[in-house]
């Protein structure tokens, strides 16, 4: 087990677009083991996704798990799902608006509005393909990790960033306000 250095904003890995993992890449016992340590990475840092460009590989890989969240029954009880080359392949026009925070923006909250369901194609771990119909939470967190993959941060997402602030000052003025579909 290894907790991965996690890069920050500006860094420019961020940025950048990575690349799609390949079969013979996927089967190398390092990359098994680089796979588990994303996991335990998220885990460590009590994050709800991990985008592999997040821990300095340029590379098509995410991972999501996260407890069961009451605010959005039955769509939510998001247990670990690692993907690779994820793609997503339908998004809804109807959208939710709810409060973002990413590992690589520390300390950040934001509000985006997001497709409120979405499907997605991609690989397991072993390259065996999969796809899943994702709606709200679940929805929301595909596309914020996906996004990291095309070199996208939730902040580019925003629509006002007056809604930008410090996790101190969110719980402060923003946390308890009510805010239409729930934040993250
Ligand atoms: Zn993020």
């Amino acid at each position: 087990m290894a907790i991965l250095k996690v890069a920050k904003l500006g860094n420019p890995i961020l940025r950048k677009r990575s690349s799609r993992v390949t079969l013979e890449e996927v089967l190398a016992p390092e990359f098994q083991e680089f796979l588990d340590d994303m996991v335990d990475t998220m885990r460590a840092l009590d994050g709800v996704g991990l985008a592999a460009p997040q821990v300095f590989q340029s590379k098509n890989v995410i991972v999501i798990e996260s407890e069961e969240n009451q605010r959005y029954v039955g769509s939510s009880n998001l247990s670990l799902i690692v993907m690779l080359n994820p793609k997503i392949i339908s998004a809804s026009e109807e959208t939710i608006e709810g409060w973002e925070g990413c590992l690589s923006l520390e300390n950040l909250r934001g509000r985006v509005s997001r497709s409120s369901k979405i499907e997605v194609k991609g690989f397991n771990r072993f390259m065996e393909p999969m796809s899943l119909a994702a709606e709200g939470f679940l929805a929301v967190v595909f596309q914020h990790e996906i996004d990291h993959l095309n070199g996208t941060l939730f902040v580019d997402r925003m629509k006002d960033l007056q809604t930008l602030c410090h996790l101190e000052e969110y719980d402060q003025y923003w946390a308890k306000r009510p805010v239409g579909a729930g934040s993250l």
